[in-house]
């Protein structure tokens, strides 16, 4: 009796276990497409030597009384640390603006179909907000829409050992990426070459061409431990899927997605510098805060001034910088310059964090 008790458990967790969808990003219409001479005009900034710098900010929650927090910070960093590796080859980076956490039950466990709204108010300017809630239900992560400048993760995903990539897709989706085996826009077929009838890969799937055409009967179970394509299915033109296993934009077997194409790449920069939604979370190089002859002053709220590589607080003589009451600023670059006419005196609950970023070399 125990056996089978064992067995019908055995059952039930697995069919749990497939209930759990790897995303829950929603795609609608119409389809973002770049053309080539829109990419052409953009050569030079796309081209994979331009360096990209996106602001990062996460929050992660824990309830009210602070306790169940979503994930530790170890474990936070190691899953930053791996979109930061999956984005160096595509020469994007990341500035880590902050790691706070914000006590919330409700936030602690959150419906990303019906509770989306509730985030608005912790989502910080001008960085890619990621979310880690200890209980998403169904989901191991979202970026709800694409383009987005926000996202929230499970605090199962978090700690997993095995899905290093969960961080890497959702953002991959705030950077204009749709799943390899999208079908929203129609489904995509094997053939590459531009002659042939069935050739469809610029119009449908993702809209690349040089990620190959993907199953969308069941993207989350025709892939084995060896990362091979077991599905056996065909295209609408009877051509066998060779799908691309390890693509981050994919489903499969997790362990096994490890990279973005370059057409991937080219697309997120792309986006980076169209998109009036990412414009602002990409850093410029150089950064004057303020950015000319005048004052700044922060009482309260959460917020950033960070460049890629020279942040100056105060540069002129006639420039004020100050920080008081309870606000919080994180001021993030790899060189950092506190000039005369800066001022920090925070009271209680306000701070000013003053950090070297180590993700852009
Ligand atoms: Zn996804």
């Amino acid at each position: 009796m125990k056996k089978i008790f064992t067995i019908i458990l055995a059952i039930i967790g697995f069919f749990t276990a497939n209930a759990q969808l790897e995303c829950g990003t929603k795609v609608t219409g119409p389809p973002i497409r770049f053309s080539t001479k829109q990419q052409d005009s953009l050569r030079s900034i796309l081209a994979v030597t331009t360096p990209y710098a996106v602001r990062v900010h996460i929050t992660v929650f824990a309830d009210d009384n602070g306790t169940n927090v979503a994930a530790t910070n170890a474990n936070v960093m190691r899953q930053f640390n791996n979109m930061v590796n999956q984005y160096q080859p595509q020469n994007i980076c990341f500035i880590l603006v902050d790691v706070r956490q914000v006590n919330s039950t409700d936030l602690n466990n959150h419906d990303a179909d019906t509770e989306e709204a509730e985030l608005n108010p912790y989502r910080i300017t001008g960085c890619l907000n990621i979310f880690i809630h200890n209980s998403l239900p169904g989901l191991n992560g979202t970026a709800y829409a694409i383009p987005n400048t926000y996202l929230s993760l499970s605090g199962a995903t978090i700690a997993s050992t095995t899905n290093l990539t969960t961080m890497g897709h959702e953002a991959g989706h705030c950077f204009g990426l749709y799943h390899t085996f999208e079908n929203f826009f129609g489904s995509e077929n094997v053939t590459r070459n531009s002659g042939n009838a069935c050739y469809d890969c610029d119009v449908d799937g993702d809209l690349l061409c040089d990620t190959a055409a993907d199953d969308p009967t069941d993207p989350n179970g025709q892939v084995n431990s060896s990362c091979v394509y077991i599905g056996g299915r065909t295209d609408a033109c009877g051509v066998a899927y060779n799908p691309p296993t390890t693509n981050i934009m994919t489903y499969g077997d997790r362990a096994c997605r490890i990279v973005f194409t370059n057409g991937q790449g080219t697309r997120m920069r792309s986006m980076m510098i169209t998109s009036g939604t990412l414009i602002p979370i990409v850093a410029d190089n150089v950064v004057f805060a303020p950015a000319t002859n005048s004052a700044l002053t922060y009482t309260s709220g959460v917020g950033q001034d960070s460049g890629r590589d020279e942040l100056y607080i105060s540069n002129n003589t006639t420039d004020n910088y100050t920080v008081s009451g309870t606000a919080v600023r994180n001021l993030v670059s790899k060189k950092i310059y506190l000039k005369p006419g800066t001022r920090f005196t925070p009271a209680s609950g306000g701070q000013v964090h003053v950090k070297v970023n180590p993700y852009c070399n």
